[in-house]
């Protein structure tokens, strides 16, 4: 069994036996994994274990068990690498780290490496910290994230006939807008504002910060649902994000 040894990112941790748990970790040259943490428990008076937790960026050594039953590689060592105080200290900040973390490890498979989402979650965590605005960089995630595994939607053009006017609603099936001549043969759809499928056929992964002006909360509903609809079923932590938008 070969040890591997990477940076990640804490997806998910679920409680596994009185001293152990399992994390999803998002490595950074191999993608997400699925560990056994053996005596990690936190708050746990007899033993100084490392407290690991959701959203934490630390160095890693597992055992590579790709073929095991339960799909769960041993984790031998946990180094603490950042630790996102600021993220902690508003419920806006965590919530869009959590939902981040939780459609990672939805639209991404065991083992499947996307160095670049890795770079692109390390650095949403890392400003999250700072004082940026949580929706814009969610946003930016979204689009980051949909366009590494492969499902960045066609915003630029109806997908059903190709006219670039007149788009008014996104099909997640059919990925991406369709345009108002289009859309009454279409049963899955959401409609949405010209103006917000604007803005996103204008985003590019190539072309840094996303928006120049801020993103309508209809642009993140749109990715929300899109995303959603491709892992087969919402993000538990949308709604909470997303009632945070509604006060701004
Ligand atoms: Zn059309």
């Amino acid at each position: 069994m070969a040890i591997v040894r990477d940076i990640a990112v804490v997806l998910r941790r679920f409680e596994y036996s009185e001293t152990s748990q399992v994390l999803v970790l998002f490595t950074r040259a191999h993608g997400k994994v699925r560990t056994l943490a053996k005596g990690m428990k936190r708050s746990t008076r007899q033993r100084f274990a490392a407290a690991v937790d959701v959203l934490d960026v630390g160095a890693v050594a597992l055992l590579e068990q790709r073929s095991a039953a339960d799909g769960l590689s041993t984790l031998t060592e946990w180094k603490q690498q950042r630790f996102c105080g600021g993220l902690r200290e508003r419920l806006d900040r965590i919530h869009a780290g959590q939902y981040a973390a939780e459609v990672t490890a939805m639209l991404t498979e065991d083992w499947d490496a996307h160095p670049a989402l890795f770079d692109a979650l390390a650095e949403l965590l890392s400003r999250l910290n700072d004082s940026m605005g949580v929706l814009d960089l969610v946003v930016g995630y979204q689009c980051t994230l949909l366009s590494e595994v492969g499902l960045w939607p066609r915003f630029d053009a109806c997908v059903l006939c190709g006219r670039r006017s007149e788009l008014t609603t996104f099909s997640a099936l059919e990925g991406g807008a369709v345009c108002r001549h289009c859309e009454p043969s279409q049963i899955e759809k959401r409609s949405v504002p010209g103006a917000v499928i604007a803005s996103l056929a204008a985003w590019s992964a190539a072309a840094g910060p996303p928006f120049d002006r801020p993103p309508d909360v209809r642009a993140f509903d749109v990715l929300d649902y899109h995303l959603s609809h491709a892992a087969g079923r919402p993000p538990s932590t949308g709604r909470l994000l997303r009632a945070h938008f509604e006060h701004r």
